[in-house]
């Protein structure tokens, strides 16, 4: 079998397999209810770790990036990032969360070797933020999960294990030990795989929005794990959950929540009972493996760290904090909605990239057409800078030449074919609209006399064209048209040329 087909194959029978799946866990969901609650570690976009100055910086040199502090060494100090601190409350607050003035920064002990001060700072009893909410939308609707809490701490380093053969020896990088993260945790609030996706993208798309992390999920800024139980439907009472760790796409978190539900319910419908237990997702074998049971669970025996004082967040600090959000995807979509009359696909590129949204609305507010702006910008503007790979904000086009451009569009002075000319020489000459098109001449030819000479030849050149339509075929009338633009190189006002046109070839004499 050739490889082509034998690829194909087996994704037919994943696309089966999906379905298969999909279909058992609707009928288990008939009498079943999901329950998961996740647990969010972000990475802050700050430039150094959250004790020490340190480069945050992905991908450098194994160890490169370490000091005493993140190291661990006896005898030194930490001392708090206050970008660190901005971003967790930005965060809280774009996540209504109530922000606590005075948190305490808690020891978690620990033993692991990508861990050299064999514990890690983290917040425990009293987070820096809490009772915050994150709205997502699912097919069947609009839905909202509860936050618990969103507190602050350091991150610990890596281990690289052996993975090919011949390589005995397991290797650490600290450079991450001592990054700053966020863990957002959820209550148990999400009642399905669908549910846990749309969180986790609205909760990845605050994080991006706010700047407080880049989500990242590749390259680790981003990790999710997700707390399932299942319950008979019509019971309040929670049942026993499961963790699942290593969800590192939001595929894995889909299926892997998929996988774990189905071995729930099927354990409970055959007499079985859960055992609380943190499972490791195997993406490879698409089924979890236990990592450890209740029994081993860690006692972390924390308390409060001694080398810190409390956080103190003061309500003018908080307000400053306030004052800076940037509005929030799922405001800025309805406003866009709103405001400009805009279709779903554009609002969408408009939220994602929130400097092409800037420039499209001061075009609108600089007096251009927002249907023709949408369209101006999202796709001509946009496609000229991806050609040159620039960015809008160092766009050679301004937004007053835009807005000069559309506007002579939409008085009929220029046509589509004539403003995409002069669009193009304005982004590589970075000239002016006006000096663009006076250069050319290219004004649009309304003029009936000079229109009609363009069409006498046209009708002249082309007299089997001609006869067929007054034959009734009536298709060659587009062609026509064409030939008359073509010839007046997209000079005439198309709308009064198809008038003339429709007269000259109902005249027979013509
Ligand atoms: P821990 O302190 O062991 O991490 P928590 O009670 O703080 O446990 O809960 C951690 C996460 O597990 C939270 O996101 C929470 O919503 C979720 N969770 C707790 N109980 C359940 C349950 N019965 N089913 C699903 N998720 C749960
Ligand atoms: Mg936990
Ligand atoms: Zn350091």
């Amino acid at each position: 079998m050739s490889r082509e087909s034998s690829q194909a194959n087996r994704s037919r029978e994943a696309q089966q397999e999906a379905e298969q799946t999909a279909a058992r866990l609707a009928v288990a969901l008939s009498s079943w209810e999901a329950v998961i609650g996740l647990e969010v570690h972000a990475q802050l976009r700050t430039r150094t770790k959250l004790f020490c100055a340190c480069s945050t910086a992905f991908g450098a040199e194994p160890n490169s990036q370490v000091c005493p502090v993140c190291l661990g060494h006896p005898g030194v100090l930490p001392v708090p990032n206050r970008e660190a601190v901005v971003l967790a409350v930005r965060m809280g607050l774009a996540t209504g969360c109530a922000v606590r003035e005075r948190s305490i920064w808690a020891r978690k002990n620990y033993f692991y070797p990508d861990l050299p001060k064999n514990y890690q700072i983290t917040q425990f009893d009293r987070p820096i933020c809490e009772h915050g909410e994150v709205r997502f939308a699912v097919a069947a609707g609009p839905r909202s999960a509860r936050l618990r809490r969103i507190h602050l701490e350091e991150d610990a380093g890596k281990s690289k294990h052996p993975e090919k053969a011949g390589e005995t020896l397991s290797r650490i990088d600290l450079n991450r030990c001592g990054t700053p993260l966020i863990e957002i945790v959820s209550e148990p609030d999400l009642r399905g795989p669908e549910e846990a996706y749309a969180y986790l993208a609205a909760l990845k798309e605050i994080l991006e929005h706010t700047g407080v992390c880049d989500g990242n999920m590749e390259e680790g800024s981003l990790r999710c794990d997700a707390n399932v139980s299942v319950r008979r439907r019509g019971e309040t009472a929670l049942g026993t959950r499961t963790e699942l760790k290593n969800l590192n796409s939001f595929r894995f978190v889909e299926k892997a929540i998929i996988y774990e539900i189905l071995r729930q319910i099927a354990r409970l419908e055959t007499g079985g009972t859960i055992e609380q237990e943190t499972l490791l997702w195997e993406p490879a074998l698409g089924r979890t493996r236990t990592m450890r049971s209740k029994e081993d669970a860690h006692d972390y025996r924390y308390f409060p760290e001694p080398d810190l004082p409390p956080l103190i967040v003061s309500p003018d600090w908080i307000a400053e904090i306030a004052l800076a959000l940037p509005e929030l995807p799922e405001a800025k979509r309805a406003r866009l909605r709103r405001a400009y009359g805009l279709g779903e696909g554009e609002v969408e590129i408009l939220v994602r990239q929130p400097e092409v949204c800037d420039y499209f609305e001061q075009v609108v507010a600089g007096g251009g057409d927002s249907r023709l702006a949408s369209v101006w910008v999202l796709t001509e503007l946009v496609g000229h800078l991806n050609r040159l790979g620039r960015q809008i904000t160092d766009s050679p086009v301004p937004v007053p030449e835009m807005v000069a451009l559309l506007q002579r569009l939409a008085a009929g002075k220029l046509t589509g074919k004539l403003a995409k000319m002069a669009l193009e020489e304005m982004v590589d000459t970075g000239s002016t609209a006006e000096l663009v098109i006076q250069a050319h001449g290219w004004e649009v030819v309304s003029d009936d006399r000079a229109i009609l000479q363009f069409i006498d030849a046209v009708i002249a050149s082309n007299p089997a064209g001609v006869a067929e339509y007054r034959a009734g075929k009536d298709s060659n009338f587009r062609w026509l048209v064409g030939q008359v633009m073509k010839l007046s190189r997209g000079q005439v006002d198309p709308r009064r040329t198809e008038e003339l046109l429709r007269q000259a070839l109902a005249d027979p004499d013509a």
